[in-house]
């Protein structure tokens, strides 16, 4: 049996398509049980129903048509029981549904099992049989194991979307999975950006003239460096210098010496400008997708997309004029940033791809252009997605095509709802964040690019809690000087003054990797990151220290935070190495104070050295995102394992009550910057917990505040309290939003979970 078993399972894992792994599974099993029918049906979710998939012996024109309801019929009930029904005849069970279309009259016996997948199901699977007799014990367990080893390939293609798509179910709705590049929810008609200009339909030809073809290359370099600089002016409107850098990184591989210079290596060897050009940039486009290191492939869609421009002069062909609708969901395999600055931004209400993560060009600019999009949607069929009404889910990272009436209207609600709180809300700005009973707390923000800026501003945040330095790092193509990053600095020190702006010292490794200074680690969370990288350089955190320290001149509004901390050494050098270079810009004249210098709680171990690490510091910071993923051991970004990570854990809630403690006695101020400050509800439990302030993303701050405004704290307390004596993360989760609904703070609470 073993040996039939692993032989299916290869089968079925070497199918071309879903389609074919379903036909081939329902025939393997029929033949290796030795019964008359096997059938697969699938619960789409979408329609709360279980789809015939695949059958081998009932009647084919059934198959992608008959459904049943999750509650309906024999195999409704072995979904709902989540166990095997085995049943000598299936039509004397009160829950036999006759499906006529099918020919299943001439069958009594039943047996049907769950295929289920990390605890949910994702269909069952049916063997049928004329005479009345039950299944034995072997064969229930044969089906019960196959079911669990197919499970993994019907889960995948439900994750990816294409079930479903490959059936003749246009009308269906349809979610195609892929990652949260920036945050919020749209609506609108999908418009495919594809380039006019094929490079890889572009022959081998020999040149006839070559001075004449590298004068053809050199004019249409001009005006694709000239298209660049057009496109950098129109973008300063809406970004900052630092995400304007990613012009630069373009005119930088336009530059003579760069890439140009191959093509006409190429050229002189005797190919044609075009040919030349093709060669050049699928070489490069080569080599940037077999790198490991993720940023790195985003460097392909950038090189990509330079070849089609400059392709595009050499043709000198004019570019497709595209209608825009009013709102448009631009849909791409990659978008690359310049593509996006060369649409009508008012008319861009999502953007969808199908290639890329959330590194990319692309995401960090649609995210400071604040436009909800999904990177990464490997499956989207975008072809037959062009000009059809799509639905971008921001939060959740994914696509719903043809979204039943009832789902569109949950997304349009949310949409309204979202717009309707903020203007509600905007009247808050100047408002305290303080309980009806006159608790105050501080409500910053965590920046990176230069948009948060106005968008805090115009929140009235109170200063900085977080500033991600990293983003003008990752942005670039090399390390920033200390004079470039000094004139970002400055930017955010004067935009807060007087406020203060917690500037964290770079915090790259792990997820956030740098193209020009690549890591390789089997296991990069627990690997060379943040404060550990940077002691390692004291050069490169030498160069930022001074760079903040000059910024902060006449504003002394500067503070700096160690991000990583595990170990009191950590903090005691960088402190040192702080001090150092205070010292060497007061010696070069610059008249700043010393910034007082925190750590970021984001380790288990620092959690233990909160005490000793307060006693050393000015301030103590706790970066809940990671803190949750080491207290837990869950990767924050792996989505097999996203049910997991919950902040809410009890483990999370004690160890955060432990910081506030130890930080305060010791008499020092302790914040909270992960996105659990940003959560209303959870930052309503880190008030009551005694936090001095939070720090979030700008669009969240006035709803925390809104909150904040409509508790006292003897209820807060009696939350807490409550929830610290609970032991499941989840059970407090929902405890949280259902006591927060009941005191009439639903609308704020229910917001980040769009359904
Ligand atoms: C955190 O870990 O909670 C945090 C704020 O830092 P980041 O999300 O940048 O790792
Ligand atoms: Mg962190």
């Amino acid at each position: 049996m073993l040996d039939t078993l692993r032989r299916i399972v290869q089968e079925v894992n070497n199918a071309p398509d879903i389609r074919s792994a379903l036909d081939l599974m329902a025939q393997r099993v029929r033949d290796a049980m030795g019964t008359e029918v096997c059938s697969i049906y699938l619960r789409d979710n979408n329609e709360e129903r279980y789809m015939l998939m695949a059958s081998e012996g009932l009647k084919r024109e059934a198959v992608g048509r008959v459904s049943l309801g999750t509650s309906e019929g024999l195999v409704g009930q072995v979904g709902q029981r989540e166990e095997p029904i085995n049943l000598e005849d299936a039509f004397s069970h009160p829950k036999f549904h006759y499906l006529a279309e099918t020919g299943e009259d001439p069958f009594h016996a039943f047996l049907g099992v769950p295929v289920m997948h990390h605890g949910e199901v994702l269909g069952v699977l049916v063997v049928q049989q004329r005479d009345a007799r039950r299944f034995d014990q072997s064969e229930e367990a044969f089906l019960v194991t196959i079911s669990a080893q197919l499970s993994a390939v019907i889960a995948h293609a439900h994750a990816s979307g294409v079930l479903f798509d490959q059936l003749d179910t246009k009308d269906l709705p349809s979610i195609h999975d892929g990652q949260p590049g920036s945050t919020g929810a749209a609506i609108g008609i999908g418009v495919l950006l594809f380039p006019e200009t094929d490079l890889s339909a572009v022959p081998d030809r020999d040149a006839t003239d070559i001075s004449g073809e590298i004068a053809l290359l050199d004019e249409a370099l001009v005006r694709v460096r000239q298209e660049i600089r057009d496109l950098a002016e129109r973008a300063k409107k809406s970004l900052g210098p630092e995400e304007q850098a990613l012009f630069d990184v373009y005119l930088r591989m336009l530059d003579r010496q760069a890439l140009p210079a191959e093509v006409v290596a190429r050229i002189r060897e005797g190919q044609w400008a075009q040919g030349a050009l093709r060669t050049v940039v699928d070489a490069h486009v080569h080599n940037f997708e077999m790198m490991d290191d993720p940023y790195l492939r985003e460097r392909a869609a950038d090189v990509r997309d330079l070849g089609r421009r400059v392709l595009g002069q050499l043709q000198s062909r004019n570019r497709r004029r595209i209608e825009f609708p009013k709102a448009c969901i631009l849909m791409g395999e990659d978008i690359s940033a310049p593509m996006l600055m060369e649409m009508p931004e008012e008319n861009i209400a999502g953007i969808v791809t199908t290639r890329g993560s959330r590194n990319s060009h692309m995401a960090i600019v649609a995210r400071a252009m604040g436009i909800p999009t999904v990177v990464g949607a490997q499956n989207l069929p975008l072809k037959k997605l062009d000009g059809k009404e799509l639905i971008v889910d921001g939060f959740r990272g994914r696509v719903i095509a043809n979204a039943s009436a009832e789902l569109k209207a949950q997304f349009e609600d949310i949409i309204a709802e979202e717009k309707h709180l903020l203007a509600g809300l905007e009247k808050l700005r100047d408002e305290p964040a303080e309980t009806e009973d006159g608790q105050r707390i501080t409500l910053q923000v965590n920046t990176g690019l230069m948009t948060d800026i106005v968008r805090s501003i115009e929140r009235g945040a109170e200063g900085v809690g977080l500033y991600r330095t990293e983003i003008p790092f990752m942005v670039r193509d090399r390390f920033p000087s200390e004079e470039e990053q000094r004139l970002i600095y400055r930017e955010q020190l004067s935009a807060f003054a007087p406020h203060g702006v917690t500037m964290r010292t770079l915090d790259v490794g792990g997820d956030k990797p740098l193209s020009y200074f690549p890591i390789e680690e089997d296991n990069p969370f627990l690997g060379w990151r943040g404060i550990r990288l940077t002691l390692d350089h004291p050069e490169i955190f030498i160069v930022q220290v001074r760079a903040m320290l000059k910024a902060a001149e006449g504003l002394n509004n500067l503070r700096i935070m160690l991000p990583m901390i595990t170990t009191v050494i950590e903090a005691e050098e960088a402190q040192h190495l702080i001090h150092r270079a205070w010292l060497e810009v007061r010696e070069e004249g610059v008249d700043v104070e010393m910034p007082p210098v925190g750590v970021m709680i984001e380790v288990p171990a620092s959690v233990y050295q909160a005490r000793a690490l307060a006693q050393r510091v000015e301030f103590l910071s706790v970066g809940t995102n990671d803190l949750t993923q080491y207290l837990l051991a869950v990767d924050r970004n792996n989505r097999q394992v996203s049910e997991l990570y919950n902040s809410c854990h009890p483990a999370v809630l004690h160890a955060l009550l432990h910081v506030v403690e130890q930080a305060h006695e010791e008499g020092k101020p302790v914040s909270v910057c992960g996105e659990m400050a940003g959560d209303p509800s959870t930052a309503l439990i880190l008030m009551a917990m005694g936090f001095d302030s939070l720090s979030m993303n700008a669009s969240n701050l006035l709803r925390v505040k809104a909150a904040v405004r409509q508790v006292n704290m003897t209820f807060l307390r009696r939350l807490l309290n409550e929830v610290l004596a609970m032991d499941n993360g989840e059970v407090i989760a929902s405890y949280l939003d259902l006591q927060l609904t009941k005191v009439g703070l639903g609308d704020l609470v229910r917001h980040r979970k769009p359904a």
